[in-house]
């Protein structure tokens, strides 16, 4: 039987159990599934695609296309450039994509493929593009590989022609899309001419038509990634999905770009809200006055039952910096912080948070891992855990309620049609929490009248 009062009983090094990530490929290939026409193509074997597959799957219920360079021992040994070139070919004979946005795996990383003087020999049709990004898996996360892909798109197709479209470029992270949605619903009544890079919406949540449809129609265009290099400005949702997407398109095109977080809460959305309204100088119209106000009633409201409580979140990086920050603003206490995702600005973005609500005693940490978060639980509880499906043993083992809030949630539905981001998603989360936590005082109360009863 462990002790866990004693820390060095469960305190790892290098062994990771449960982290709260996954591999690189399949951020790459939610990113690449985000332009329009394009079919992410994982370069190794048939296995690491099918499982980046069914990840997307399992947690969108809708199907997510790619295709295999399908490594075998030969390749493994000789290198997948053969593997790739007829890939390639059979690709744009058999699903005539756009483009093909190639991913790389643990194996062809370790072979040390390259991937740069592949493509180049491969003939690629007239019109057709091809581009591709390195994701090893045993570096980074999910979150990574996503950062790394769409960066690639910019650094293969983003031009400039020397004057600028009035349009914003808008990176909007790892998020859903139904998060995707409201961020542009949001620019959209700011009046800002937009592109968004990528943009799952419309591919994730598409509608059943009783068709099937290998692109369905929404995706960012390949036309207006090469049209970003035009853009007046960039707005960049989350430092570790989008800073390195942001920088290339400065770095190539030179569009300025302001990083923002993720706007999940009061004052991350006003931030948003500000940013758009200093770059289309306009009032901010009512309607988003009004939904502000609504939050802000709602949290009064609930004050009474997350005051004071203490939560666990874990999850992607940029996601749980902003749940922090949104349950600091409910006057709740984010007892454990914890991301998969390694980088230490992540515990610094935290501890900066802790400090600017007056919170001590709270813990954050990057690289981090289930167990580890679960042994910490044990050793001083909380009221509720956030994070992915993959919580829920913690939830069941401890008895604390729970939110399914991020990254993956397999074993729920509807979830990623709805968006945690702006004052609406704030009203939703708001509502998740709420719930929970009062879910949990009525079984509570119906205990204690049955043991009075008894
Ligand atoms: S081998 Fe690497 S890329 Fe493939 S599934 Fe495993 S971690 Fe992911």
């Amino acid at each position: 039987m462990l002790d866990y009062t004693k820390k060095e009983k469960y305190e790892r090094s290098a062994l990771r159990v449960n982290p709260a990530k996954t591999c690189q490929p399949v951020g790459a290939m939610y990113a690449a599934l985000g332009v329009h026409e394009c079919m992410p193509h994982s370069h190794g074997s048939q296995g690491c695609c099918a499982f980046h597959r069914m990840f997307l799957t399992r947690h969108f219920k809708d199907p997510a296309m790619a295709s295999s360079s399908s490594f075998t021992e030969g390749a493994s040994v000789f290198g997948g450039g053969s593997n790739l070139k007829t890939a390639a070919k059979n690709i744009f004979d058999i699903y005539n994509p756009k483009i093909i946005a190639v991913h790389t795996t643990c194996l062809s990383e370790t072979i040390g493929d390259d991937l740069n003087a592949l493509i180049q020999g491969i003939d690629i049709p007239e019109g057709k593009y091809m581009v591709h990004t390195n994701t090893p898996s045993y570096k980074g996360s999910h979150i990574t590989g996503f950062s790394n892909m769409v960066a690639s798109f910019i650094k293969y197709l983003s031009e400039s022609s020397g004057k600028t479209n009035g349009k914003v470029a808008i990176m909007p992270g790892f998020i859903n899309p139904g998060d995707m949605r409201e961020l542009k619903r949001i620019a959209a009544t700011m009046s800002a001419k937009y592109t968004m890079l990528p943009d799952t919406s419309g591919v994730f949540d598409s509608p059943m038509t009783g068709t099937f449809n290998m692109y369905p129609s929404g995706g960012t265009t390949v036309e207006e990634i090469i049209e970003l290099g035009d853009s007046s400005l960039t707005l960049a949702f989350g430092k570790f999905a989008s800073e390195a997407p942001a920088e290339a398109l400065e770095k190539k095109c030179g569009v300025p770009y302001k990083m923002l977080p993720l706007p999940i809460g009061i004052a991350r959305t006003d931030e948003y809200i500000m940013a758009l309204q200093s770059f289309v100088k306009v009032e901010v119209p009512y309607s988003l006055d009004e939904e502000r106000g609504q939050l802000v009633d709602i949290l009064i409201d609930i004050h009474p039952y997350t005051y004071n409580k203490k939560v666990a979140i874990f999850g992607d990086p940029d996601t749980v910096l902003g749940i922090t920050e949104f349950v600091l603003e409910m006057g709740m206490i984010p007892k454990y912080v914890v991301t998969g995702t390694p980088g230490e600005s992540f515990t610094d973005a935290a501890e900066e948070l802790f400090g600017k609500f007056g919170m001590e005693g709270c813990i954050a940490k990057a690289s981090g891992d289930l167990y580890e978060l679960h042994q910490w639980i044990k050793e001083e509880g909380v009221d509720l855990l956030i994070g992915g499906t993959h919580g829920k043993h913690i939830a069941r083992a401890e008895d604390i309620p729970f939110v399914r809030a991020g990254f993956p949630i397999i074993d729920r539905y509807i979830h990623s049609y709805l968006p945690l981001v702006g004052y609406k998603g704030g009203m939703r989360l708001a509502e998740l929490i709420t719930n929970a936590l009062m879910d949990r005082l009525d079984r509570d109360s119906l205990e204690e009248d049955f043991e009075m009863v008894m």
